[in-house]
Formats: C-alpha cells, structure tokens, sequence
C-alpha cells in the first residue's frame, strides 16, 4: 500500500513509535573530516562576498561558524524572502538544496549559489513529482499542500505551499468540503489535521530522519529529569504527538509546552525567563537560541539530533563557493513559474508569520 493512502496512523500517540517502521530509506552521505580551512577565513569570506555582491544566508541548522559568518541567520522561506529583496546580485545559500532552490524560485533573475549541491533532504526526497502526479490522479478534484520541505518538481504539481507555522492557517482556509492532499511530513500532517479538526485530510507517510528520531521516550526522559522547563518542539518531530497527548493528559504542563517553527522558537526564546528550556529539533537551533538569550539554559530534547546534509556545508566550501562561484542552482523557468504559484498563493492567505524549518 502507498505510504500515503496510511492515513491518520499518527493520531494516536501510541502509532508514532510504530511510525518508525515505515520510516524512508536515508541516503548515505560519506562526510569524513571536514576539510582545513586557513586561519582569518571568516575575514576572507566577508572580502569575497563584498567583492562578489554577494549575501550570504544561513539556516538555523547550519554549524555555529556558519551561521556567525553569514549576513542573515533564519529559516528557509524567511531566508528566500531575503534573498528576493536582497540588493545583491548573488546570493550564497548556507543550506541544504531544496532551500536554495525555493530561494531561486522567488528569485529567477539572481545567481543562487550552494556551497555542497550534494546537500539534500531526507523528507523533500520522500516524495518525487510522479509520485505526486499519481496520487493526485487517485484522488482527482483534492487540494495539494505541499510543505516547503519539497523540490522544485513537486511544488509546481502542488497548489499551496505551507510552513510548519503556517499549515493550519493554510489548510484552515481551503473550503470544508474539498479534499486536502497534505505532503510529505506524516507528523506536520497529523498536527494539521488534530487543529483543525478535518477528516478529508490524507498525509503522506514521509519524515525528516533527524525529527523522527526524537522519540517520545526522549521527551519522557528529559522532562523526568528537568520538570520545571519549557519544551520547545517543532511540529515535523517524532515525538510531537506524544508531546500534545502528554500535555492533554497532564503529563506536560500545557502551559510550558509550545509547538513552534524555527522562526517561532527564536521569538519565544528571546522573551523567555525560565532557567532551563528543553527543545525537540535539530541541535544547530541551540546556536540561535543561546544568542538571543542569555538568561535560559537551552538543552537539546536528543543531543544526536543533527542534521548530517545541513553540516555538509563547512567554512572550507563557503569559500570554495565564494571563490569559484559554485554550486551554480538552476531551476527551469517554466517550473519555477509553476512551483511559484504554489508559493505565492501561501503568502496570499495572509497569514502574519511565513516561517518554516
Ligand atoms: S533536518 Fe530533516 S527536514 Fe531538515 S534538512 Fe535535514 S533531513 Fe531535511
């Protein structure tokens, strides 16, 4: 059976451990050592970029030297919005690739650039666009959402684009009695379909590795040993269910417990006067957070939480980029036009923060 026609298996907080057994093969990266890089490299990286005109961006994930190099620091759709209105010519995309691709969807006339082109997404790659086309077929007439964590290929077969902070608001606005074909992330899925209540929502099965290997039983452990924290979790993690039904339960305290994105955890985070905040995403995200907050103790939900796509883009390559104008991003025009569509009608719904991963 298609992953996709699984669904609703996440609703119950018991199904998520069990999740894991339909969980989609990781490509295997060979990382090594990362390559030396010569002392003052963050000075010759700043003399590249201003001779190049070029911007650099960084994800939140990216290792910590990266993200203090770089002109902006954020998550993925915040980013491409920064590189379109950008005044530079070229932009430097310290991420994985399908972000920089959205990053050249929303800014056709720009040169994009990845520092590793090699650098994917285990949950973008769970789904292609044939996948998608056939899956639509089955279910003519249905809505597609499809999360930003997708190529280029499938947002142009897709008609809304969200972002984990926005996906109930963009579901929420399809009407009621339309079909919605929500992709690729099973977790972000079931989040959407518990909020707003809808029963003619199918999810397709895939995961992020990274996010899904944060288990309930990681949430149960950590919040026995620190109960007065908040808990920070982003909505693609394996252990997000678990965490809402415990804190449905009173095995959280509600009021401590918050569902963000990446973009969401950092406004949170800056307010914030607790001691001690556990946080359910990648471990690059503690970076931010510490850097606007200096007051709270920010403790990884599972310390093995990285990313290994978001750390293959190390100061070495930033330079090699910057130097030999590579990885190049190219997206047909015609698809992009197609894929823009998709990314527009999201920021139409109005919607007051456009933050995801
Ligand atoms: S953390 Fe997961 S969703 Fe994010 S880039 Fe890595 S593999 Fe993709």
């Amino acid at each position: 059976m298609p992953r996709s026609q699984q669904q609703g298996a996440v609703d119950d907080p018991q199904l998520v451990t069990t999740s894991e057994h339909v969980r989609v093969t990781v490509v295997d990266v060979e990382l090594g050592a990362a390559p030396p890089v010569e002392s003052g490299w963050q000075d010759e990286v700043r003399r590249l970029a201003r001779a190049q005109d070029a911007v650099i961006l960084a994800h939140n994930y990216q290792v910590a030297e990266i993200q203090d190099v770089a002109d902006h620091v954020g998550d993925s759709l915040a980013l491409s919005r920064i590189a379109a209105s950008a005044p530079q010519r070229t932009v430097v995309f310290c991420g994985v690739h399908f972000m920089a691709e959205t990053a050249k969807i929303l800014s056709p006339d720009k040169t994009i650039l990845i520092p590793d082109a090699a650098a994917g997404c285990s949950l973008a790659d769970t789904i292609d666009a044939d996948q998608l086309r056939a899956w639509k077929a089955d279910n003519p007439g249905a809505v597609v959402v499809a999360y930003v964590n997708t190529t280029a290929e499938v947002k142009a077969e897709s008609d809304i684009c969200c972002t984990s902070s926005n996906a109930v608001d963009v579901v929420a606005g399809i009407p009621v009695d339309r079909k919605v074909l929500f992709l690729p992330d099973q977790f972000l899925g079931a989040h959407v379909k518990r909020v707003t209540g809808r029963d003619n929502i199918e999810v397709w099965m895939g995961e992020c590795h990274v996010h899904a290997g944060i288990s309930p039983a990681d949430v149960r452990d950590r919040v026995a040993a620190h109960p007065d924290a908040e808990v920070l979790v982003h909505p693609e993690c394996g252990c997000t269910t678990s965490v809402l039904w415990l804190a449905g339960t009173g095995g959280l305290p509600p009021e401590r417990t918050h569902v963000l994105s990446t973009g969401g955890m950092v406004d949170v985070a800056r307010a914030m006067t607790a001691d001690t905040a556990l946080v359910a995403t990648e471990v690059g995200m503690l970076h931010q957070l510490e850097s606007v907050n200096q007051r709270t103790r920010f403790l990884p939900m599972n310390a093995q939480a990285s990313c290994r796509f978001m750390k293959m883009i190390t100061p070495a390559k930033l330079l090699r980029s910057l130097r030999e104008g590579r990885d190049e991003v190219h997206v047909d025009p015609l698809l992009a036009a197609r894929a823009r569509r998709a990314v527009e009608a999201m920021v139409a719904v109005g919607t007051p923060s456009v933050v995801g991963e």
